[in-house]
């Protein structure tokens, strides 16, 4: 069974917390709003007031809770490796479970746990977008010509796909022999409007002679619905994912989006037995390719007298995980591309999934951080590996009228190899 744990079993880890306030330089949110219960170090305090019923699920806890990222920065800087992202979420599981979803919430993981629905929705989407959107004006995206519940109008955001990735290729792409076999995990944002970084992987891995597994009936992740605190939900995807991603027994579980590498990575390492073992072969498409070679065998390339000056931003989700070096060795790699870092390359872009929908205006100061780096770096593409930082760096170069358009590493990868 894929039972979360309560907040009540983090206590040992809350008290692990000596207030150090190491994390306060690291949190994006503090960052914005400088409010000590917004920090790690407070939102620590107020799970352990909530757990000796010393303050109460009002309001004010309620909206403190909501405001965090889950970006694991914390986590990251914390010297006692206090979890604050997982204790949020336990948080906001209490929350759920005493005073039900909020509406988003509701809404949100009705449609995650219902892959029909999202298949009509997306499709309806499709059908009514000259209606619905209207272009960004000389950059990429498109935003509401009018109000819709939960998405601002402000916000730029990425054309739905004609035909969802999963229905567009078969579900087995034979390799050649000896080679690994891995089920691509495609997560939402790769089947319903980014498929052509699905595209590319399949591109990239038909080069390396990889067979390639892409189940029909794979879920969403289960991010949005952990950050949301629906457990029944993450509970229903995550049963649905393992059947889905084990029944073809692959070497190698692949995403190639940062946010569903941590919602079937390391959030199943926190479950219990198939789930813990499965999350052992989930892995980043940065690390398997860079583990597979393909950094030197893209270095053996003839290089390109006419390339691309390009930059990279590290997903929080990777960037805690460690996962830093690969995507940079992949892009010093490429023939037609001039890698340059930028100052602020490991800063959050501001997403955190829902939170972006709940604090879209913090979400943007948090992004519009990231401008003078993408600015300094003459970058003409923005690399990055999570589909959700795209989406969101590229509403922050609308906003801060840059040039630069965000592109998915894997798709300069697949450009840059012979047809
Ligand atoms: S969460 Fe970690 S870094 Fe923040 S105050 Fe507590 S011990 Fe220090
Ligand atoms: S997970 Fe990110 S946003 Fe949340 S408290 Fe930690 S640093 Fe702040």
């Amino acid at each position: 069974m894929a039972k979360h744990k309560k907040l009540e079993d983090y206590r040992e880890q809350i008290e692990q917390c000596v207030k150090c306030g190491a994390c306060q330089a690291h949190c994006p949110v503090f960052g914005e709003h400088k409010r000590e219960s917004i920090v790690a170090r407070g939102k620590v305090a107020l799970a352990h007031a909530l757990l000796n019923d010393e303050v109460k699920l009002d309001e004010r806890l309620v909206e403190d809770m909501s405001k965090c990222l889950m970006c694991a920065s914390c986590f990251d800087k914390c010297p006692n490796l206090v979890p604050t992202d997982e204790i949020v979420a336990a948080a906001r599981r209490e929350i759920a479970d005493q005073q039900g979803l909020s509406t988003f919430g509701k809404a949100l993981t009705t449609v995650i746990k219902n892959p029909r629905l999202m298949n009509t929705l997306a499709k309806s989407g499709k059908a009514f977008s000259a209606l619905l959107f209207k272009k960004v004006p000389e950059q990429s995206g498109l935003r509401l010509r009018f109000p819709l519940p939960f998405v601002s109008r402000e916000r730029s955001i990425p054309e739905i796909a004609a035909k969802p990735f999963r229905e567009r290729h078969p579900e087995v792409i034979p390799g050649e022999a000896g080679k690994p076999t891995v089920a691509f995990f495609t997560g939402c944002m790769i089947n319903y409007m980014y498929p052509e970084i699905g595209d590319a992987l399949l591109k990239i891995l038909k080069f390396m002679g990889v067979t390639v597994l892409i189940p029909g009936d794979q879920g969403c992740c289960g991010l949005p619905a952990i950050s949301a605190g629906d457990s029944a939900t993450v509970e229903e995807l995550s049963k649905r994912n393992l059947a889905a991603l084990t029944r073809r027994t692959p070497d190698v579980i692949l995403t190639a989006c940062a946010t569903c590498n941590e919602g079937i990575g390391r959030h199943f390492k926190h479950l219990e037995g198939e789930y813990a073992a499965m999350a052992e072969k989930v892995m980043d498409m940065n690390v398997f390719l860079v583990r597979h070679g393909l950094d030197k065998l893209l270095a053996e390339l003839p290089r390109k007298a006419v390339f691309q000056r390009v930059t990279y931003h590290d997903p929080c989700h990777l960037r805690t995980q460690g996962i830093t070096k690969e995507p940079r060795a992949l892009l010093r790699a490429l023939p037609g591309v001039r890698f340059v870092d930028m100052e602020g390359a490991d800063r959050c872009c501001g997403l955190g999934g829902t939170f972006s929908v709940y604090h879209y205006d913090t979400s943007k100061l948090i992004g519009a951080r990231k401008v003078p780096g993408i600015e300094q770096s003459g970058a003409d593409l923005v690399a990055t590996a999570c589909p959700g930082c795209m989406m969101q760096l590229q509403d922050t170069i609308n906003h801060a009228g840059l040039k630069p358009r965000v592109i998915h590493l894997l798709e300069l990868i697949a450009h840059d190899l012979p047809a």
